[in-house]
């Protein structure tokens, strides 16, 4: 995955940019996310799942935040099965 924000560098963590909005982003914009998952902690369905559960408890996580959240995960997992099938 690439950063969102400057198309440039990798992404090194999923981002709340705005309370309904979930990027993937870098380095190039330090203090601008409201929330953030390093990628590192995001590695698995099982690490998903429980940042899922944690967020849940967040009251600014919501309906749109966790579609949008989710929306990234499958991003994820996609990127994953690719990286499991590619020789
Ligand atoms: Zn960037």
């Amino acid at each position: 995955m690439k950063c969102e924000l400057c198309k440039a560098e990798p992404a090194t963590r999923l981002a709340c940019m705005l309370y309904d909005t979930w990027k993937w982003t870098g380095y190039c914009r330090p203090g601008k996310e409201l929330y953030y998952i390093p990628l590192d902690q995001l590695k698995n369905q099982k690490d998903a799942t429980r940042w899922y559960h944690h967020l849940r408890e967040k009251v600014w996580f919501g309906p749109v935040s966790q579609s949008s959240f989710l929306t990234k995960l499958d991003d994820l997992q996609r990127r994953l099965s690719e990286q499991i099938v590619a020789p």
